[in-house]
């Protein structure tokens, strides 16, 4: 019994690979390594714009959640006459 070679984290009997990594092993071999790899480069890792803009977008659910809600009745009756 070893561990699958691409993930480590299944076992495997009989192959290098587990199941789910046979089955990316055999899209690697249609579509070439590089293609593979630029996909899931581009699909899942962020860069650093994208980083700042998730950071940013995190600060603002904070915000909002730490700010009580304003009902519009709470806004007249703070409003000057
Ligand atoms: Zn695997």
């Amino acid at each position: 019994m070893f561990s699958c070679y691409l993930c480590e984290k299944e076992s495997c009997y009989i192959s290098y690979f587990c199941n789910q990594c046979r089955e990316i092993k055999n899209i690697m071999n249609v579509y070439g390594r590089e293609e593979v790899l630029d996909i899931v480069k581009t699909c899942t890792i962020r860069n650093k714009k994208q980083l700042n803009n998730k950071i940013e977008n995190i600060k603002k659910e904070q915000e909002q959640e730490e700010t009580p809600v304003q009902t519009r009745s709470q806004k007249k009756k703070d409003q000057p006459k």
